[in-house]
């Protein structure tokens, strides 16, 4: 264990466990905690890592603590579990995708406490997870960057410090919207694709070679084209990110016709049942048989 670091990572979700991985293989994980407790047993059991048995008894054991959970509330709830053991002088991360306005709400709660905040989304997917290959967006102050700089090291390929705290979650804002475009252009072009009978395989090398080529073709286009939808990144995390975006974009009084199309997608698969599957479902609409 790094005498410097202790670190607590609440949330082993589809990003937080591997990047909790990668903070035990670098020696900076001190303790786990998960709302459900089956997920995290299981991690203990794969990491030899310590359980935490609240988020307070987390906080107390831990001078930066890395939080990996769903959305806005999520986050702000979970803070509050934290309070009770926050030591001065720690410095909580938050790797969620959240607004950036939590975000801020989030610093000034641990502000009064004693804590630093940076927010961290990240990208990259579950892949960039497990290989420690995140692009970190950090928003906050330098001194709490810099003091944090190990962990953001040890699950990532690159850290950009981006402004004060919110301008990460700003950042994150504006790579989903990439996010979003390019998952309608590849499963509408791929959807297309079968239209026409070409063969998915060679499809997909060739263009993917070209200046088609992009990280959701790479990763998820064989996928989808054999109606595999497994997580990977859940639809109903993708709207709640564009639900972001659309507020961004209100605040700012304009509009953003791709977050638009995409939120009416989203929408309609959450509808049929399909939050839970990787947004590369999104092919399914393409295909028209819905
Ligand atoms: P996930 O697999 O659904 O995991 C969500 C985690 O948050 C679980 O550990 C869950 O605990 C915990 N959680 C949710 N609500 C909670 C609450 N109220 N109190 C305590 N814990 C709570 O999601 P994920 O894919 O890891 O995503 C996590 C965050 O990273 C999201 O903000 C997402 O937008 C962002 N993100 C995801 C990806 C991706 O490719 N998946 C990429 C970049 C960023 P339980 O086990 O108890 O449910």
């Amino acid at each position: 264990m790094d005498n410097k670091i202790r670190t607590g990572v609440v949330g082993l979700g589809a990003m937080g466990a591997p990047m909790a991985r990668n903070l035990a293989e670098h020696g900076l994980l001190a303790m786990v905690w998960n709302r459900t407790a089956t997920r995290v047993e299981a991690f203990v059991q794969q990491t030899d890592s310590t359980i935490a048995e609240t988020p307070a008894q987390l906080a107390a054991a831990c001078d930066v603590i890395l939080t990996c959970v769903s959305a806005d509330q999520d986050l702000l709830s979970v803070i509050d579990q934290l309070l009770p053991g926050i030591e001065t002088g720690s410095v909580l991360v938050d790797t969620s995708t959240v607004s950036p306005a939590t975000a801020r709400e989030a610093a000034d709660v641990l502000f009064r406490a004693g804590c630093g905040f940076v927010d961290a989304p990240v990208s990259g997917g579950v892949e960039g997870a497990r290989k420690g290959s995140l692009s970190v967006m950090a928003g906050g102050d330098s001194a709490n960057i810099s003091r944090i700089m190990p962990v953001l090291e040890a699950i990532s390929a690159t850290v950009t410090h981006m402004g004060p705290v919110g301008s990460g979650q700003a950042t994150k804002a504006v790579n989903q919207v990439i996010v979003a475009g390019v998952a309608e252009a590849v499963c509408e072009a791929l959807a297309f694709s079968e239209k026409l009978n070409l063969p998915s395989e060679r499809l997909l090398s060739v263009v993917g070679a070209g200046a088609a080529g992009s990280w959701f073709l790479e990763h998820r286009g064989q996928s989808m084209m054999e109606n595999r939808f497994d997580v990977g990144f859940k639809i109903s995390l993708l709207l709640k990110d564009l639900l972001i975006c659309r507020e961004l974009a209100q605040e700012l009084d304009i509009f953003l016709p791709t977050v638009e199309a995409s939120i009416e997608d989203y929408r309609r698969l959450v509808d049929m049942g399909d939050g839970d599957h990787d947004i590369s479902g999104l092919i399914r609409l393409k295909r028209g048989a819905e």
